[in-house]
């Protein structure tokens, strides 16, 4: 991709996110007092080890106000890949904004997990410290701590919906991947359009190695972190993707439109199947 290539500015995202490499810094907009507004919790996952030091998958809970149903139970996966950290951010911010304004989050409970991947987030790397491709591994025996923590999560909350944010260096524009739910594409179309307003959608008809149609791909590669195998009817499952050598608040704010969109979408859908 050229530098020149119109709607990319790309910036030098190496240089932006040393200043990002710390999980305590990327966690600080979400202070002591947005904790005690009784609608967020903080619930990090149990410590493991790697490389003889001690880390913790965050996870936040935020419970938005009743939509007269039953609660929609959605998880938002950030930095499974370290050094994809445009997904975490939008993820820290997607919770301060709803600490603000709860009303895109009525229905749900939003189980949020915006480092995945603690050591390579620190590190500025796709791969956790010492160990393999974590989105290789999900429902394949690994014995990767953070699979087998995120494994755990996944079996105990069985969501109604996932939400995986990824970038992609091989990609120009935005795309997804949709599973489980055969309505998951109706959530994923709109995720994109909102999405553009940032920046543009990857037309081609064959990316990441998939076919791909209006930047979506029916297909996944196995071992991503999905929903458990056992789990039915199964739920809906996103992994979004942005241009990861676009410029980086550009890919935040697409990412934030993403899941402002498919709260929206999901939402919609849920009313209509209720009248039917
Ligand atoms: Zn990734």
């Amino acid at each position: 991709m050229s530098a020149e290539t119109p709607g990319f500015h790309v910036s030098h995202p190496s240089a932006r996110m040393r200043e990002r490499r710390s999980l305590g810094k990327l966690l600080e907009p979400l202070t002591a007092a947005d904790l005690a507004t009784g609608n967020l919790f903080f619930s990090p996952l149990p410590e493991f080890q790697r490389c003889c030091r001690t880390f913790q998958i965050p996870k936040y809970v935020f419970i938005g106000p009743p939509g007269g149903g039953t609660y929609q139970r959605l998880g938002l996966f950030g930095g499974i890949h370290g050094d994809e950290a445009a997904g975490s951010v939008a993820l820290v911010e997607l919770l301060r904004r709803l600490i603000e304004d709860p009303r895109p989050a009525t229905g749900y409970e939003l189980f949020v997990y915006p480092v995945c991947n603690p050591t390579g987030y620190e590190d500025d790397t796709r791969w956790p410290r010492g160990g393999e491709d974590l989105n290789r591994a999900f429902w394949r025996n690994s014995s990767e701590p953070e699979v087998l923590l995120l494994e755990h999560q996944l079996e105990e909350f069985r969501f109604d919906g996932l939400v995986s944010l990824h970038a992609d260096d091989t990609s120009e524009g935005l795309y997804g991947y949709v599973a489980g739910d055969v309505l998951t594409r109706h959530l994923l179309e709109p995720a994109l359009a909102a999405a553009e307003t940032f920046l543009p959608r990857n037309h081609t008809g064959r990316i990441d190695g998939w076919p791909a149609e209006r930047g979506i791909i029916e297909d996944a590669f196995l071992g991503v972190l999905a929903a458990p195998p056992t789990q039915t009817p199964r739920p809906f499952e996103i992994v979004f993707e942005t241009p990861q050598l676009a410029n980086f608040d550009q890919q935040v704010q697409a990412h934030l439109a993403a899941l402002l969109a498919i709260l929206k979408a999901h939402r919609s859908l849920q009313a209509h199947a209720a009248n039917i």
